[in-house]
């Protein structure tokens, strides 16, 4: 049920935050785009109304689905902890396990959403923002390149980096 719980509110949060990007309801979401450039703590800058439409769930889901409340209470803290670390500013795990044909993601994934805000609405899976062609287009490559900072182009004599290895 937890894993059932986390594809639910996945799609429940991706379609509740592109409608929030819609003009009629983007007002109640821009406090949370104040964040530019976010931090850990941006995860919580929201609206009442945000918080309603992002995390309704969360009060509905009771009665639609025999959930025991430890599915929903670790599936709720799930979320907590991986949206603070989806908008720490840092990347903490780069690695094939955050890029496509995997469906995880790593804080590149959202982080950018606060500055380019057309694209990687979700900060779970990547499933629905490449379904609906809202993922960056450069995201993988962006974490294929962090995985190993050498394969920027540049060899490290030329980066200056040579007494490093
Ligand atoms: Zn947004
Ligand atoms: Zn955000």
């Amino acid at each position: 049920m937890f894993v059932v719980s986390m594809v639910l509110f996945d799609t429940w949060f991706y379609w509740g935050h592109r409608l929030l990007h819609l003009p009629t309801f983007y007002r109640f979401h821009a406090p949370h785009h104040a964040s530019i450039a976010p931090t850990a703590w941006s995860n919580d800058s929201s609206t009442t109304v945000d918080t309603l439409i992002e995390h309704g769930y969360h009060l509905i889901i009771w009665f639609l689905l025999p959930m025991p409340a430890t599915a929903i209470f670790a599936q709720r803290l799930y979320d907590q902890i991986s949206g603070m670390i989806g908008h720490a500013g840092f990347e903490y795990f780069a690695s094939p396990t955050s890029r496509w044909p995997s469906p995880f993601i790593c804080t590149t994934f959202h982080d950018p959403h606060h500055s380019d805000f057309r694209y990687n609405y979700r900060n779970f899976f990547s499933l629905w923002d490449r379904m609906m062609g809202t993922v960056d287009p450069k995201y993988d490559a962006m974490v294929e390149e962090m995985e190993n900072p050498a394969n920027t182009g540049k060899t490290a004599t030329e980066t200056g980096d040579g007494a490093h290895g």
